[in-house]
């Protein structure tokens, strides 16, 4: 009894775990603390969405739907990955899931063999190695440097690739970085990838509408040639403001997307048949709020980056989507605090914030970048203004 399987073995204890418990031990002993760790937006699911949803329950759309999601909603999908992509999937070829989460998952579940191996670019979403490991494949971390934008470099890539390759993970814009790949960059990526037939890309786009400066390109639409080696993912999370709907989405080769269909079929079956309709009405509708949404967060992340250009010891690119801050604070480390405790790392930097400015972060080791901290401006402008003078204050007292 409790015996655990040898496979929870293979994933590590989440980096945030300490944070959480020092928020929950906080909370309880009456500290607010504002969270700037979270990964969504403050915004509302937009109203005719949201409508859409409570339209869908009184309308009796209870019921259990086909496994890979209603006709419906994959017309949707298909729609707007033509329009806002310029990507043609069949019926057959796009699925819709419980989350981006969930096809992720069932991607390298459905693929990966003992050894073979997943180039994930870092740093990356705290989820990739995880996933790869529990499905029983090895992740290959390849280093980005801010002194490039964050961004894989085509020679990094090309001496990562062995034999055992089965997928290269491409995430723009990026989480926790904020980079964007321009279409000539992420091209030159493509075609480092394109003579290793056994390798796949995975787009994780699914920050696509979250961008400021660039353009967003994916890589099925700039190389339609390797189209039946990508699959592009997407969901309405982000985009849409809709983390707790659980509706996320894939385009790519038949064959896959019906591996996809099959494992969904035998563990979770259809996304929830109200967020399918939702998520109809939501990528059906166009995007309209954008232009008041992208606005208020261009704003947060003026707030964040002057915080930490006027703040001695923190630096940061500037991220040109998403809607993350991915600020260095080694020159924060090896300082020393006004209650005498010396901050080794991005760990003891969090906790001091949460403690001393009662803000709450993700240290960059959770990405695989220690050195770090990960500051999210999915929140409301004053709050985050607030946060910000906070820990200004609390890094200016280090000595
Ligand atoms: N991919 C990245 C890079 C993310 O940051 C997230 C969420 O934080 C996801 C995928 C999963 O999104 P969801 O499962 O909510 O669609």
């Amino acid at each position: 009894s409790g015996r655990l399987a040898p496979r929870m073995g293979m994933i590590g204890a989440s980096p945030t775990a300490a944070i959480s418990d020092t928020v929950r031990t906080l909370a309880a002993s009456g500290v607010t603390v504002d969270n700037l760790g979270e990964g969504e937006l403050d915004f509302e699911t937009p109203a005719p969405i949201a409508e859409a949803g409570i339209a869908a329950i009184r309308a009796g759309l209870t019921k259990y739907t086909a496994v890979a999601g209603t006709t419906g909603l994959k017309d949707a999908i298909r729609a707007y990955f033509r329009q806002r992509n310029g990507l043609d999937f069949a019926q057959n070829e796009v699925i819709a899931s419980c989350g981006a989460k969930q096809i992720i998952f069932n991607a390298f579940l459905a693929t990966l063999d003992a050894g073979d191996e997943v180039i994930v670019p870092t740093p990356c979403w705290v989820s990739y190695p995880d996933m790869i490991r529990l499905a029983g494949g090895t992740p290959v971390l390849v280093p980005c440097h801010a002194s490039n934008g964050w961004k894989l470099a085509p020679e990094d890539l090309a001496a990562a690739i062995t034999p055992r390759t089965r997928w290269v993970i491409l995430n723009s814009p990026n989480n926790p970085t904020g980079a964007v790949y321009p279409a000539a960059e992420l091209g030159a990526l493509c075609d480092v990838i394109a003579p290793h037939d056994n390798v796949m890309i995975m787009a994780d786009d699914i920050y696509e509408a979250i961008v400021f400066d660039t353009t967003f390109a994916t890589p099925a639409a700039l190389r339609p040639a390797l189209a039946s080696r990508i699959l592009t993912i997407n969901g309405v999370s982000k985009s849409f403001s809709m983390t707790g709907w659980r509706l996320g989405y894939a385009g790519g080769p038949s064959w896959l997307i019906a591996a996809l269909d099959t494992l969904q079929s035998q563990s979770t079956s259809n996304p929830s048949s109200i967020s399918q309709d939702a998520a109809r009405a939501a990528l059906s509708g166009g995007v309209g709020f954008l232009d008041e949404w992208l606005p208020i967060l261009r704003r947060r992340r003026a707030i964040v980056m002057d915080m930490v250009r006027t703040t001695p010891g923190l630096d940061a690119v500037l991220p040109e989507g998403a809607f993350y801050v991915f600020a260095d604070v080694s020159g924060c480390l090896n300082r020393t605090t006004p209650s005498g405790q010396v901050l080794r790392t991005d760990v003891d930097f969090a906790t001091y914030m949460l403690e001393a400015a009662r803000v709450a972060l993700v240290p960059g080791s959770a990405f695989r970048a220690p050195g770090h901290v990960r500051i999210a401006f999915g929140v409301d402008t004053d709050v985050l203004a607030a946060c910000c003078a906070r820990m200004h204050t609390a890094c200016m007292a280090l000595q």
